[in-house]
């Protein structure tokens, strides 16, 4: 089967981060054969710039074929003023729409090498491996009646939490096939002790887990409860599944036990296509970084393990993927530091080009 992938750097140090993950995309196909049809594209205020939109039809077509989508990042205070109908963030958010990308995959995983990164303790994230699946495109955020109405003399703000059973249950689906490749475990989090959709949301889980997947280990914890466990004691996840409102809150809190902004992958994974694989979008969680942009101190890693996530969860190389993230471990124990990595303890300081040259050197040095 071809593998098609296709690229969007986007704005600010999106297109410097890409061309490290370019070259380890190139090395896949050099030394382990495994190529890749790539288009590039533009995306955000890069798109807006050339064509008035921040996505273009044609683009949006593309990504529809495509068996995975690689995102850098957009924005940038140059957008900042434009109608809200064309800002760059437009653009991802129409991604996201229309390829109906319902399970978010954030993983907080910590490295050995960045484990006093954590405002945590050492011994409570160190080894640090879990995964939150949040639901992406239903919940509170899209819930209607929503707006700000009057009410006699004052101001009343609406939202609505609502989720069909449908909704539910795929996510969780995702969930109990991720928890198979990892650890085999899920924790359902929402808050049934006082929301009804909480009461189905746990209901739903607990009906696709005794139906299709039994021989996965299942809980359920309040959301709140879980925010405590998750600072209290990380390690006892594997796969959290939860809500849009509850996966926003509990994925960037998760994120934060592992340090830097500049090493967190995301995927976001829709229905399968005719081939079986997944509509798919990977980006790193970090934005287009400004302050930072065209100087060469931009961290790849969060772009170079997102693309380890396409490996895994559309091409089905998942062995590969391990491979990348071993090197990525090696440079990093190596005393290898971006700027934003750069702890008391120090490190030898390389640029976004040297740790992306690093990564290639150590996959080499693995073959
Ligand atoms: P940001 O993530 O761009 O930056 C926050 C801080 O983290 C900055 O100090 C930045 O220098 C640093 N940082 C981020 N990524 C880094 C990396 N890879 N290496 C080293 N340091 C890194 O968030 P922000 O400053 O709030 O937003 C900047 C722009 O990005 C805004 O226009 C915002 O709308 C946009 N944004 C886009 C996305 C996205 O594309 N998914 C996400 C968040 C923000």
């Amino acid at each position: 089967m071809t593998n098609t992938l296709l690229i969007l750097p986007g704005d600010g140090i999106g297109p410097e981060v890409m061309a490290e993950v370019r070259k380890i995309i190139d090395w896949f196909g050099a030394k382990r054969g495994i190529t890749f049809e790539v288009s590039e594209d533009l995306v955000g205020g890069a798109a807006y710039d050339k064509h008035g939109t921040p996505l273009t039809d044609a683009t949006m077509a593309k990504a529809q074929e495509v068996d995975a989508v690689l995102l850098g990042a957009v924005g940038g205070p140059k957008y900042d003023k434009l109608d809200f109908s064309v800002k760059p963030e437009r653009g991802l958010l129409r991604l996201r729409k229309e390829m109906d990308l319902y399970a978010n995959l954030r993983p907080a995983q910590c490295f050995d090498a960045l484990a006093d990164f954590s405002s945590l303790k050492r011994d409570v994230v160190a080894g640090l491996d879990i995964m939150i699946v949040r639901e992406l495109t239903s919940g509170v955020y899209f819930g209607e009646p929503r707006g700000i109405i009057k009410e006699g003399n004052e101001r009343v703000g609406i939202n609505t939490q609502r989720y069909t059973e449908s909704e539910i249950a795929r996510v969780a689906r995702s969930a109990f096939e991720l928890a198979k490749r990892r650890g085999n475990k899920v924790c359902s989090m929402e808050k049934a002790n006082v929301m009804e959709s909480g009461v189905l949301w746990r209901d739903v889980v607990q009906e696709i887990h005794d139906a299709e997947y039994p021989e996965v280990e299942l809980s359920h914890m309040y959301a709140d409860a879980g925010a405590m466990q998750l600072t209290r004691a990380p390690k006892q996840f594997d796969v959290i599944v939860t809500d849009n409102l509850f996966g926003d809150l509990l994925s960037d809190l998760a994120a934060m036990l592992t340090g830097s902004l500049g090493m967190l992958p995301s995927a976001s994974l829709g229905a399968p296509m005719a081939n079986g694989r997944p509509k798919a979008l990977y980006e790193p969680v970090h934005g287009s970084a400004p302050d930072i942009a065209g100087q060469g101190k931009a961290n790849p890693i969060a772009c170079i393990l997102s693309f380890a996530m396409a490996l895994r969860y559309s091409f089905d190389q998942g062995d590969e993927a391990a491979r990348l993230e071993a090197a990525v471990e090696k440079v990093l124990a190596d005393g290898l530091r971006t700027a934003d990595l750069m702890g008391p303890e120090g490190g030898k300081p390389v640029s976004t080009q040297g740790m992306g040259d690093a990564i290639v050197a150590a996959l080499d040095a693995g073959l």
